[in-house]
């Protein structure tokens, strides 16, 4: 009996967590089905496009008025931000309003960002959604090859908290259980996110990374990470759920990302002042190898207790 109850809940994990049954329910998932797929890994064969400068993130320095909701929907937490921010510029073809942000990350001892970084991955990777002003709604953003833009930044680990992802952090208890949502107090998202570098970035077009997978995303990943604390990033992996609070069975959300794509013909970007991973392969490169030691070492020394 036991064991049924656990397969139920593996094959529930399936739908979501094993891309290539994506495609039996979400056609457009299928991996095959179409050569936009995200996320890709980031190598060294990108190309260098001096056009590329710094976006322009209207009212990322402000406060915006009312609340914000934090929301844990069974496969992320995504903090919806409403209506006072937008992003243009950096080569995207239109003015984009932001609407929501939204976390991937691994497990306790696994690291979980989406893209890769000469096939390494960061322990969690944050995703900024605006859509194209142009459409009414996002049903119809999906429609346009460049209807959505999404700003993504790979989260690294260190020692000290980030006060400012405290913002987040510290209402995470709130929205444990899938449904469950809660009202944040607006920041300046600006805060959150590498100020000092943010004309290092690149450039490709993808697609969405959770069904229905549209290939309808202008991405920017950004070069240098958000550093947050062990406890921090452990708040993610440990006590937040992909079940409902009244569950039979309690299962925590891990893992949350999509699996590496090809990039076929499509070229990947770096802006003029990005720093290529060749010359700076050695701290993104260096801090996720040093992740992967201390969480092997830590597990080494788990182990050898047991
Ligand atoms: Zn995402």
């Amino acid at each position: 009996m036991k064991r049924f109850k656990i397969y139920r809940i593996f094959s529930k994990q399936l739908l979501w967590y094993y891309p290539y049954a994506w495609g039996d329910t979400f056609p457009s998932c299928h991996p095959l089905l179409g050569v936009h797929h995200s996320p890709i890994n980031l190598d060294d064969q990108m190309v260098r496009n001096e056009s590329l400068g710094p976006l322009h993130l209207e009212g990322f320095d402000e406060i915006q008025t009312g609340h914000w909701t934090l929301q844990n929907d069974g496969h992320s937490v995504l903090l919806h931000v409403g209506s006072g921010m937008s992003v243009s510029g950096g080569g995207l073809p239109d003015v984009y309003h932001t609407i929501q942000l939204h976390f991937h990350w691994g497990g306790p001892a696994t690291n979980g960002s989406e893209h890769t970084v000469d096939r390494r991955r960061y322990p969690m990777e944050v995703h900024i959604v605006s859509m194209k002003s142009i459409h009414p709604n996002v049903t119809a953003a999906l429609e346009d090859p460049t209807g959505l833009a999404v700003l993504g930044f790979f989260i690294d680990v260190v020692y000290a908290d980030n006060v400012h992802f405290g913002h987040i952090s510290q209402k995470l208890s709130s929205v444990a259980y899938k449904g469950q949502t809660t009202k944040v107090k607006p920041f300046p998202l600006m805060s959150l996110l590498p100020k000092h570098n943010m004309t290092q970035y690149y450039r490709y077009y993808g697609s969405l990374t959770t069904p229905p997978c549209a290939q309808a995303v202008v991405w920017t990943l950004y070069e240098v990470p958000i550093y947050i604390s062990w406890s921090q990033l452990a708040q993610f992996t440990s006590q937040i759920f992909s079940t409902e609070e009244d569950a039979e069975q309690v299962t925590p959300l891990q893992n949350n990302f999509r699996h590496i794509h090809p990039t076929f013909s499509r070229i990947v970007s770096v802006s003029k002042d990005a720093k290529l991973l060749t010359g700076t392969a050695g701290h993104p490169l260096r801090s996720a190898l040093s992740v992967h030691l201390l969480q092997i070492i830590l597990l080494g020394s788990f182990v050898s207790r047991l």
